[in-house]
């Protein structure tokens, strides 16, 4: 009839799925509807995560751990027993995540489908702690580094390595959708009002937070721009004022 199929490469979009498990952990889903790829990031335990991608359809086919935690690689070995799927972790962690099939470091790329994430190295929370950040989206999956108003704990590195991490983080496009690990956002709300309690940002969002959480509702993904304005660690100034800022936090 004439009619001209013209080929075209519809690139959509990742579609991510929030997996609350534990007590505050959030396991994340990234799914790539062009390929059908899945993956599963820092996935704490199994069942749950391996329930939601079924509801969706969606068959696992990696696991990406920022960091060796138990309650962030928990479920790589049973769910790569039930889905063959490929595991790729921090170089600098694997003797203690046993299941992974590859290991990456700073500036490696790992592919979901077409979609490119980046591997940045933040260490501090623990020494071999990795990013994965996928700047055609924007998004990053940050793990325990940074949290809605809050940072991860200096467990395994120090002050200065961190707020080297803030730093770079806070160069990132501040539309980048932050994908942290935990629901800590109302708990580090609190202390942010203590830490800057002149600034009128963190109220109002502490706010929307305090709804949100009497509501059962979730407050991350949150946003570098959002950080930038509202989270004491990214905001501090020098590593010493982190150090302070963390400090006082381990102990509020
Ligand atoms: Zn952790
Ligand atoms: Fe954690």
């Amino acid at each position: 009839m004439g009619v001209h199929a013209e080929h075209r490469r519809v690139v959509m979009g990742l579609e991510v799925l929030r997996v609350p498990v534990l007590r505050d952990n959030y396991v994340w889903l990234a799914h790539d509807p062009a390929s059908g790829e899945t993956v599963a990031i820092d996935p704490a335990v199994a069942q749950p995560v391996l329930d939601a991608a079924a509801e969706r359809g969606w068959q696992i086919t990696q696991i990406w751990n920022t960091h060796w935690h138990a309650d962030h690689i928990g479920g790589n070995a049973e769910i790569k027993a039930a889905t063959g799927c490929f595991i790729t972790g921090p170089a600098a962690e694997a003797p203690r995540i046993p299941t992974l099939d590859r290991q990456v470091t700073e500036g490696d790329s790992v592919m979901l489908g077409e979609h490119t994430a980046y591997v940045l190295e933040v260490p501090a929370h623990t020494a071999g702690h990795i990013a994965y950040h996928m700047p055609g989206e924007p998004l990053i999956f940050i793990g325990d580094t940074l949290f809605a108003m809050g940072c991860g704990r200096l467990f395994e590195g120090t002050a200065e390595q961190m707020f080297a991490n803030m730093q770079r983080l806070s160069h990132l496009d501040p539309e980048t959708a932050v994908y942290c690990a935990h629901e800590y956002t109302q708990s580090n709300g609190r202390f942010a009002l203590v830490a800057e309690p002149d600034n009128e940002a963190i109220r109002h969002r502490m706010a929307e937070v305090d709804v949100a959480r009497s509501n059962g509702e979730a407050t991350v993904p949150t946003t570098i721009a959002l950080e930038l304005a509202t989270n004491p660690f990214m905001r501090a100034r020098n590593a010493s004022e982190l150090a302070e800022r963390r400090a006082a936090k381990d102990a509020f």
